[in-house]
Formats: C-alpha cells, sequence, structure tokens
C-alpha cells in the first residue's frame, strides 16, 4: 500500500527514539529505557500516574493550615540565610498581601536568596504550615508573578520515575514530544467508535492528559485514553478467541464417566457433575480443543473436576499433565490424584524441581515413552528438555499465579491439547471476561454439603490470652491450627511473604511460640525459602498430625488440604489483601470439624477495621472479592504479572468498568464486522494489536 504523509508520521511514532527528542540525550534516554519509554510513541503514551491541583488560590487571610494552596505575594522583608547547625542551610524572608503576611522558608536552599528581591511579587504553593496569625510555607514551589503558570496555578502531572530522571525534567520531555508529534497523535480508534461513543479527538486527550486545562478537560482525556486502551484489549482477546475457534484439534472419544464416580468416596455436587459435563464436552465434540476456566471458591472441589478431565484423556490412551504453582501444592495433588486415579489403574508421576537430576531424568524418560498417563509438577514441567508422547489435556491450578505465558508453554508441549485453568480467586464477571476473554468459564458455585460455615473474628491485641488458651482448647480436642506469620516491612512486602525480613520474623516468633507460649505444644514453621525436603517433611508430618500448630508465612496460602485443622491465625490481618484472607480462611473448614479464622489486626486503624469486618460478615469469595476491588483497586488484586497481559498504561479494570462496558461492545461489533480487521478504517487498530499483543497472541496459537 502506498504511504501517506501521515502514515510517515505515523511511523516516526515508533521509529524515533527518544534520545533523538529535544533535550534527551543518550544518558537520559537509558534512564526513560528503565521505565519502558524508547520511542515517541511510548513517550507520549507514559500517562502520569497522578495530579497535583494547583489551581486553589487564596488570600493569605484566608489560608487553611494543613492545605495546599497557591499565594501571590510581595516580598516584604530581605531574605535572610543562617546557618543553624553543620550542614544546615536556612533561608527566611516576609510575604505580604495587602494587610496579611505569611513566612518563606527555604531549607538549604541558599542560592535562591540572589533571585529573590523586596517588592518583587511571587505565585507560592505549598502546604500551609506555621500558626494561628502566623502561616507559613516550608519549601514552596515559587515562579516570578509575570512568568507564573508553569509551575503553579495549574494541574500538575506527576510521572513514575527512576534515578536519573526529575518530575520536571519527565513533563519537559513529555512537552517535547506532544510538539514532535505534529498533530499526529497516536490513535488506533475507527471513526465510527469515536463518533458512537462520544469521544475526544487524539490531540485532546494526550495535550490533556499530560497538561490538563482542568479537571473537566482531563477527565474527558482520560476517558478516552481508557476506552482506547480496553478497546484494543478487549478486541485483540475477541480476535485470539476468533482464531483460536477455527483451529481444530484432536477430540476424545466419548467417554463413559460412570466407573471415575463409582470410584469417588463421595458424590459430585451439581456444579461439579455440570463443570464435568461441560469440560467432557469440550473435549468430545465438535473440533475445537477445549479452552475453559474452572473457577470456583476455595474448598469448592475443583480437583476432583480436573481428575474427570484426565481420566477421560486416560481412556482415550492420552497422556494429561497438570501443572500447580508451589511444590507444595504439587505433593498435595499428587497425593489426592493418585488416590482417585491410581486405583483405577492410571500411571501417575510427579516432577518438581526439587526432584534429584537423576529422579527428573527418570520422569522425563517415563514421560516421553508414554509410561506416565498423568504427570503432575511445578514449572518444572515447562522445561524445555520436558517431552510427551501424546499429551491431550493441560491442567493448571491457581491459574492467576502464572501468565498466559507460561499456561501456553506448556500447551505447546502437546499438538493443540485441551486445556482447563483453575482458579479460586473469584473475579468479578467484567474482569473475568476480559482477562480470560479467550476462554469459556465454568462456575462452581456451591460447596460440598456438610461445609460448615468458618466463624471468623477480627480482634486486637487485647484478645491474644483468650485466643491462646482457645488454640490450646482446640489441639487438646485434637485439632490442629495455623498461624499466619507476622508480615514486616512495607505493606507491599506481601507479594514477597519469603522476604528474608519476613521469614526472619516468621522463624522468630515461631520460636517464641515454641519456647515460651506453647513450650508443651508441638510447633513446626514452614516458609518458602526452606529447602523443598523440609518443606515437604514439614508438610507432611502436619497433615500426618504430628504437629500441633504450624507457622507460616502466605506459602500454604493456596490449595493446601489438611482437614483436620480447624482454626486459622492471621497475624497483622490488616497487611493483607480480602482476598488473600479469604484464601488461607480457606485453609480451614475443610473437614467434619467446626472451624474458626481469627484476625489480629495489627493496626490500620478504621479502614482496616472495615475491611476485617467483610471477613467476619461473609465467606462468599465473590462477594469478598468485589469488595477488595472497591477497597483496594485491582493493581493490588491483581497485579498484571499475575494475570499475564499487557500493563495497562491508564486503565483501571475495575474503577473504570463503566467504560470497559462501552469498550467491550465496540471491539465486538469491530470484530464481528470485520474478523481480520482488514477494512482500512481498522488498519491502526490492527496494527496495535500486533505490537502490543503479537508476541502474545503467536504463543497462543
Ligand atoms: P478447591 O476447589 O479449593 O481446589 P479441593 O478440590 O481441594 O477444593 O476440594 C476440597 C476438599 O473437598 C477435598 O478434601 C475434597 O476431597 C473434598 N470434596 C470435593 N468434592 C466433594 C464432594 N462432592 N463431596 C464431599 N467432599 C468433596
Ligand atoms: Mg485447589
Amino acid at each position: 500500500m502506498k504511504k501517506e504523509k501521515g502514515d510517515r508520521l505515523m511511523d516516526e511514532l515508533d521509529s524515533l527514539n527518544v534520545r533523538y527528542i529535544k533535550g534527551v540525550g543518550e544518558a537520559r534516554a537509558k534512564s526513560f529505557e528503565r521505565l519502558g519509554v524508547s520511542t515517541l510513541r511510548d513517550l507520549v503514551s507514559y500517562f502520569p500516574r497522578a495530579y497535583e491541583d494547583r489551581t486553589l488560590f487564596r488570600d493569605i487571610g484566608s489560608l487553611i493550615f494543613g492545605e495546599n494552596a497557591c499565594v501571590c505575594a510581595i516580598v516584604a522583608t530581605q531574605p535572610r540565610l543562617s546557618h543553624v547547625r553543620k550542614g544546615m542551610d536556612l533561608l527566611k524572608f516576609r510575604v505580604v498581601d495587602g494587610a496579611d503576611s505569611m513566612d518563606v522558608t527555604f531549607f538549604n536552599q541558599p542560592y535562591r536568596r540572589d533571585s529573590i528581591h523586596l517588592g518583587e511579587s511571587f505565585v507560592f504553593y505549598g502546604r500551609v504550615g506555621g500558626r494561628i496569625g502566623r502561616p507559613e510555607m516550608v519549601n514552596p514551589v515559587m515562579e516570578p508573578e509575570n512568568a507564573a503558570g508553569q509551575m503553579t496555578g495549574r494541574i500538575m502531572p506527576i510521572y513514575r520515575l527512576t534515578s536519573g530522571l526529575t518530575q520536571n525534567f519527565v513533563a519537559k520531555a513529555v512537552r517535547s514530544g506532544l510538539d514532535a508529534c505534529k498533530e499526529l497523535y497516536p490513535d488506533i480508534l475507527p471513526a465510527r467508535v469515536k463518533e458512537e461513543n462520544n469521544l475526544c479527538s487524539a490531540g485532546f486527550a494526550y495535550e490533556n492528559v499530560h497538561f490538563p486545562k482542568d479537571t473537566g478537560s482531563l477527565e474527558i482525556a482520560r476517558r478516552r485514553l481508557v476506552f482506547e486502551e480496553l478497546f484494543a484489549l478487549s478486541a485483540a482477546m475477541r480476535l485470539m478467541r476468533g482464531r483460536r475457534m477455527v483451529q481444530s484439534g484432536i477430540m476424545l472419544p466419548s467417554c463413559d464417566m460412570k466407573p471415575f464416580y463409582d470410584s469417588l468416596p463421595f458424590a459430585l455436587t451439581g456444579a461439579q457433575r455440570r463443570a464435568v459435563e461441560e469440560a467432557i464436552a469440550d473435549m468430545t465434540d465438535g473440533d475445537t480443543p477445549m479452552n475453559r476456566l474452572l473457577q470456583g471458591d476455595v474448598g469448592s472441589g475443583k480437583t476432583v473436576v480436573a481428575a474427570a478431565c484426565c481420566y477421560a484423556a486416560w481412556r482415550a490412551g492420552r497422556q494429561s499433565a497438570f501443572m500447580a504453582p508451589t511444590e507444595i501444592l504439587a505433593d498435595q495433588h499428587f497425593k489426592s490424584l493418585s488416590a482417585m486415579l491410581g486405583s483405577m489403574g492410571m500411571n501417575i508421576d510427579i516432577l518438581k524441581g526439587s526432584m534429584t537430576a537423576k529422579q527428573k531424568r527418570e520422569a522425563r524418560e517415563k514421560l516421553a515413552s508414554g509410561a506416565t498417563d498423568l504427570v503432575i509438577g511445578t514449572h518444572a514441567l515447562i522445561s524445555e528438555d520436558v517431552e510427551f508422547s501424546d499429551l491431550a489435556l493441560v491442567v493448571t491450578d491457581e491459574q492467576h499465579r502464572f501468565g498466559v505465558d507460561q499456561r501456553s508453554e506448556l500447551t505447546k508441549k502437546g499438538d493443540r491439547p485441551h486445556v482447563l485453568v483453575m482458579s479460586a480467586t473469584p473475579i468479578p464477571r467484567t474482569l473475568a471476561l476480559i482477562i480470560y476473554g479467550d476462554l469459556d468459564v465454568s462456575i462452581i458455585d456451591e460447596l460440598p454439603p456438610g461445609r460448615q460455615k468458618v466463624d471468623t473474628f477480627a480482634v486486637g491485641e487485647d484478645m491474644r490470652e483468650r485466643i491462646n488458651r482457645f488454640i490450646r482448647k482446640l489441639v487438646a480436642e485434637g485439632r490442629q491450627v495455623y498461624i499466619v506469620c507476622p508480615m514486616v516491612g512495607e505493606p507491599d512486602a506481601e507479594h514477597e511473604p519469603d522476604a528474608p525480613e519476613n521469614i526472619k520474623a516468621a522463624e522468630e516468633y515461631a520460636k517464641k511460640l515454641r519456647d515460651e507460649v506453647f513450650p508443651d505444644l508441638r510447633v513446626a514453621i514452614i516458609h518458602g525459602k526452606m529447602k523443598p525436603s523440609a518443606k515437604d517433611q514439614t508438610m507432611t508430618s502436619f497433615a500426618a498430625g504430628e504437629t500441633d500448630i504450624l507457622v507460616a508465612t502466605t506459602v500454604i496460602e493456596v490449595g493446601v488440604d489438611v482437614p483436620n485443622a480447624a482454626l486459622m491465625v492471621v497475624e497483622n490481618a490488616d497487611r493483607f489483601g480480602l482476598s488473600q484472607l479469604h484464601q488461607l480462611r480457606g485453609r480451614v473448614g475443610r473437614g467434619k470439624h467446626k472451624s474458626y479464622c481469627v484476625l489480629f489486626q495489627g493496626g490500620g486503624g478504621d479502614i482496616a477495621k472495615e475491611r476485617l469486618k467483610v471477613m467476619c460478615e461473609t465467606n462468599d469469595g465473590f462477594k469478598i472479592a468485589e469488595e477488595d476491588l472497591k477497597l483496594r483497586g485491582p493493581g493490588d488484586f491483581f497485579g498484571s504479572r499475575q494475570h499475564g497481559l499487557p500493563e495497562m498504561h491508564i486503565a483501571d479494570i475495575a474503577g473504570d468498568m463503566d467504560v470497559l462496558k462501552q469498550a467491550q461492545d465496540a471491539a465486538k461489533r469491530v470484530i464481528d464486522e470485520d474478523p481480520d480487521l482488514s477494512d482500512p478504517e481498522n488498519r491502526r487498530l490492527n496494527e496495535h494489536i500486533e505490537r502490543m499483543f503479537g508476541k502474545l497472541a503467536s504463543r497462543l496459537n
């Protein structure tokens, strides 16, 4: 196709390296690269992470203590520089507007003295301090009144930084970047979509998302960009789904499931049965391989549904692989699936990182030769040297723990095998559609009979003695107890439960519990950094009832199944997300014993109290997930790391739910009408999807 001038400029968005942007240069380009910014397109799409509203002007007389405001005032005293102590300079002067005055103080900025003269007018922006009748600003932003408007009196973008870059510099670079776009801003929206959804022009959006004229303009700009991002994501997911649909896979012959059902020690719940039927139908009917998400709350019995699928594959003479996110979980699945399926004659094996080289080699050989019918394992399953003789089914447990690409790595080991992913992270429906847009969904919305609600209590330190007595009482009755140990450091440490300081805290805490609090009970500890063999031993002996109390980091969060455990104590519960607490609570109440969950609130004040209250009020994972989303946003709830999709630049998948719905509808229409995006009107969208998702899409196919 002949390229037009506009196209050439559009190409520049991707071909122009930031180092050629006015004022950037080599060194800063390197810093930008660390932020994922290397082209002009990246630069103008490097959206602020927040804004600071500096539009509020006040007279000195009406300043409010603690508020941020702009003040326009005249320098009324000569600035005085004093050395308070070694390494500490103080520059002080007084400014007035009409009858009122304000003190201005700068720490360690002596050079300012020369640019501040009596009688000159400045705009100051800062937090109002001082005392009544004597307001003060410390280290305010200041601009001469006649040149004001760059740093004061406006909404300022705040960017995520890295070493070598300052706010000011990024803002300037973005400004140059916008100018370099020469009116041709990134824009992938077909004209009709823009019109139908009342979206502003790309130019308005890019200008105002970085340098908003006012809050209204920012809203309008943001809505367009969020829409665009979610539209592209939805369209890409739909496209992948469409491509997958036309791929045929090897279908299994229909299979009599009765022997499997008969061998189980329990009857399936209606919801389990439905899920099994849906999955078996996927694998046996039609000609598209199964690609199904099985969602069910903690303890709803997802494993047996997977077992049914493995059984069907085996009856067809083919292999299955079952991948779990942790070794503990892999071991546990190995045991329970061996019990369920081994007795029927299936050959079941395990493959995990901690096995010796010889064990691993043997397991691999058995897989490659076809001697193994079902292999359970960790990431080790996707390592390059693992080969299957005839892989027909891939199951991934706790799918949110893996990226999309890890899941597909395993899929590639077979000839378009059937795929079942399981997740207990209950995701609101719209969110699920975006994240798992390329999957069909089965939901187990019913717990096995006889499950009792886990009684949950949020308590403070004052209850410590009572809880300890309660622990003794339960242990005396033969029950077992989990204590999830204190998280230390930043709340972010939650994503790193096995960070050294958390391990140390857990170890010290376990020691204290063992030596001082419960010297007469059997206390063990488990955390992610332990040698796999030691972890294994600890878990096995806990499962065998040889330990009364298991002190743990959140390694036990997912999947662990010890039905005799009846109490989950979580220290510093306020530091955990609600969905995570729900997962932890799911470790108890798995057997016939009445079970409890005690959440110690370590801090976090009223908000934390409110959140923990939600835990006490409901056992419904979906409700909890929704509250969690509301209270914390999806950033915490669902890091991109976990769902494996490209990182969102601007959209907040939960917060922008309305826009998401509109973007999805628009994407559906566009793809339905032009399934291979060949219409010139959709060319930009097509290019964009290739650019963003090309790698991902080719992996999924
Ligand atoms: P999850 O969905 O959290 O992975 P599991 O598959 O680990 O749940 O099942 C939780 C427990 O419930 C297991 O001990 C399992 O044997 C048991 N279970 C599963 N289905 C049923 C059922 N229909 N009736 C009774 N117990 C069941
Ligand atoms: Mg499970």
